[in-house]
């Protein structure tokens, strides 16, 4: 009896043992496969397949994949050579080979990378550190927390038509625009630039493409402004390219339809040179949007699914008529209602303005205030372009 007893007690003093080296052989080493790890970046806990990370001799392996999905870089390669860049920082790093190269400078480390049977690339982490990304592994939090302090998504855009070409807007919005640092579109009926004392002047045109800051938008409403429905298919192509060919330098790339009027035979023509185009707002007498006001009806925001699928098409609020009084449904419920929704939604959100007067310019100030506060990025055509049509 006691025999057994004691051969028990001996096989539970070995196995405690065989348990408290292991726990010890991971403190020396620091090996451990990282299941139990939170992995924060930016300050946000990201998602990921923990067991594909793990630690060893103070490297923190990660698959290359890790990083190209989660981490603002640039990463190209050429057979075994993987390089990483973030501005103007770079690293390499070889397949099978402990040299490293973290911005010219050669580095040799214990540990290879190498490619697993799954096609993983598995590198060390914290060759990144080269790039300004600052890694923390707190092995008693059991938390890997990664700084690349990348730029936060903004969810929606929002962009500004300025409709005519008029010298009042040069005077009177080009200003505030300038102060907020936001851009416009600024959209002429070319034939009437120099020509007509209301509207502005080539010089003004060069000077807000040339000194905006964020750049400007010169797009083009036409030649001389007609409602283009009531022309001929002939009339239709002839506006279309001839302000385009008279404002090539700037490279337009939207049309905005004078008096929000378009239909199929002004699309095709208008197509052949511009990769968008702004109608007006959701007009419950016709099937497009060709009104001229909008701003209490959310659904003229753009949803990016729209915008893909009527890039001719894309709707507008209008802020300001022509004589620059101040849209009677613009009030400050229905724009912020506007602002808020654009972002839940992701959508874009097109306002457009003609005249301006000293009240009006100060109810577009609110407006930006507003658009700031609630962070919504304020683009032009060239951005609707680069985030939801080739998006
Ligand atoms: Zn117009």
């Amino acid at each position: 009896m006691t025999g057994l007893i004691g051969r028990n007690v001996l096989l539970l003093i070995l196995l405690f043992f065989l348990i408290s080296s292991i726990k010890f052989d991971i403190l020396l080493n620091t090996s451990f496969a990282a299941d139990e790890v939170d992995i924060i970046i930016d300050g946000e806990e990201v998602k990921y397949d923990k067991d594909k990370f793990w630690v060893k001799d103070n490297n923190i392996l990660m698959p290359l994949d890790f990083v190209k999905d989660n981490l603002d870089v640039e990463i190209n390669n050429y057979e075994s050579e993987y390089q990483i860049k973030k501005d103007d920082k770079k690293v390499f790093f070889y397949i099978g080979e402990k040299l490293y190269i973290i911005n010219d400078e050669k580095k040799e480390k214990d540990f290879s990378p190498y490619i697993t049977e799954d096609y993983n690339i598995i590198m060390p982490l914290n060759i990144l550190e080269g790039l300004g990304i600052i890694i923390e592994l707190d092995q008693a939090e059991r938390k890997l927390k990664v700084y690349d302090e990348k730029e936060p998504e903004r969810p929606g855009l929002i962009t500004f038509v300025l409709d005519d070409g008029s010298k009042n807007q040069y005077e009177m919005l080009y200003p505030l625009f300038k102060e907020k640092e936001i851009p416009a579109n600024w959209s002429p009926a070319t034939v009437y630039l120099d020509e007509l004392d209301d509207f502005a002047t080539w010089e003004m045109i060069y000077n807000v493409y040339k000194n905006s800051k964020p750049r400007w938008e010169i797009s083009s409403h036409s030649s001389s402004h007609p409602n283009l429905t009531n022309q001929s298919n002939e009339r239709i192509r002839i506006e279309a390219e001839y302000s385009k060919r008279a404002l090539s330098e700037f490279e337009p790339v939207s049309f905005v339809y004078p008096y929000y009027q378009y239909n199929d035979r002004v699309i095709e023509q208008v197509k052949e040179h511009y990769d968008l185009a702004y109608a007006g707002s959701i007009n419950d007498d016709y099937n497009r949007p060709t009104g001229n006001n909008g701003a209490n009806d959310i659904r003229n925001i753009n949803s990016r699914e729209y915008v893909k699928e009527n890039p001719y098409e894309i709707k507008r609020v209008t802020l300001t008529g022509p004589h620059g009084n101040w849209n009677s449904l613009a009030s400050h419920y229905n724009l912020e209602r506007l602002v808020d929704k654009t972002k839940e939604k992701d959508g874009l959100l097109a306002f457009t303005l003609h005249k301006a007067d000293e009240n009006s310019v100060e109810r577009l100030r609110e407006l930006i205030n507003y658009i700031k506060e609630v962070d919504v990025p304020v683009g032009t055509s060239y951005d609707v372009i680069d985030e939801i049509l080739e998006d």
